[in-house]
C-alpha cells in the first residue's frame, strides 16, 4: 500500500472528513482491520485565510510547497492539497516534489465528463469562483462549461464557507440558501452541481438536490484510495 500525504487544515473541518473517507475507502476495499497509510500536514488556517485575503499567493505557494517537501521527506508516495481554493498554487507545489500530486480539479472534471454532464454549477469560495484558474483547469480537461452563481449568491456562499463551515457552524438557514442558489442555477441551465469547496458537504448532500452532485472532497479522497491501492503495490506489505 502506498502512503498518502495530506496537505490539510484548510480548514481542519474538511481534513477530518478526508481522514475518515480515505480510511473507510481502504477498509471497504481490503476489509476488517485495514486502514490507510497516511501522513497529515495541517495548517494554522487563520494564517492561510489572512494571506488569501491580502492576495499573497506567492507566500501561500511557498508554504504549501514546503509542506509537500516535508511530507515527501517523511515518506509519502502521493500528495493531496485538501482545498479547492489552494489549488491556485498547485503547480508550484507539484514542481517542488517528485511524488505525484492528485489534482482535485482534474479528478472532478474527469468524473463530470465520464458521467456525461457539461454545464455544472460551481459552489465554492470567492477565490475559486471569481478567479479563472479553477474554471480554466476544469475546462482544459474536457467539454465542460462551468456555470457560476450570480454575484450576490457568490458572496453568500463565500460567507457561509468562511464564517460558518470552516468554523464548524452548520445552520438550516444556510442550507436553505444553498438549496435556493442551486434551484436558481438549475433554472438558468445548470445540469449538475460541483461542491467546489471541501467544506460544502458538511452543509448539504446529494439528497438535498434534484441535480447530480460532484462532491470534490469525496472524489479526491476516492482518487487517493485508488492510487494507494493500485497494483502492483496493493495489499499488505
Ligand atoms: N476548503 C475550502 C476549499 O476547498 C476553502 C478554504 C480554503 O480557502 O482553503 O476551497
Amino acid at each position: 500500500m502506498r502512503t498518502i500525504g495530506l496537505i490539510g487544515g484548510m480548514s481542519w473541518e474538511s481534513s477530518a472528513v478526508y481522514y475518515r473517507l480515505i480510511n473507510e475507502g481502504v477498509r471497504d476495499r481490503l476489509g476488517a482491520l485495514h486502514s490507510a497509510k497516511l501522513l497529515l500536514w495541517s495548517a494554522e488556517f487563520s494564517e492561510i485565510a489572512a494571506h488569501q485575503t491580502s492576495g499573497d499567493w506567492d507566500r501561500l505557494g511557498r508554504t504549501l510547497a514546503d509542506a509537500a517537501v516535508d511530507l515527501e521527506r517523511a515518506g509519502v508516495d502521493v500528495l493531496l492539497i485538501c482545498s479547492n481554493t489552494m489549488h491556485k498554487v498547485a503547480a508550484q507545489v507539484a514542481q517542488s516534489v517528485s511524488a505525484p500530486l492528485i489534482n482535485i480539479v482534474h479528478v472532478t472534471a474527469d468524473a463530470i465528463t465520464r458521467a456525461g454532464y457539461r454545464r455544472p454549477l460551481l459552489l465554492a469560495t470567492a477565490f475559486t469562483m471569481n478567479d479563472p484558474f479553477y474554471r480554466d483547469l476544469m475546462e482544459d480537461q474536457g467539454d465542460i462549461d462551468v456555470m457560476l452563481p450570480d454575484e450576490d449568491e457568490r458572496r453568500v456562499i463565500h460567507r457561509i464557507i468562511y464564517d460558518e463551515l470552516c468554523q464548524g457552524i452548520i445552520t438550516s438557514e444556510s442550507k436553505q440558501r444553498c438549496m435556493e442558489i442551486v434551484r436558481r442555477g438549475q433554472e438558468r441551465g445548470a445540469d449538475s452541481v460541483i461542491f467546489g469547496c471541501t467544506e460544502i458537504g458538511l452543509l448539504v448532500s446529494q439528497s438535498d438536490f434534484a441535480l447530480t452532485v460532484f462532491d470534490t472532497t469525496r472524489l479526491h479522497a476516492q482518487a487517493a484510495v485508488d492510487y494507494a491501492l493500485a497494483s502492483p503495490l496493493a495489499g499488505i506489505e
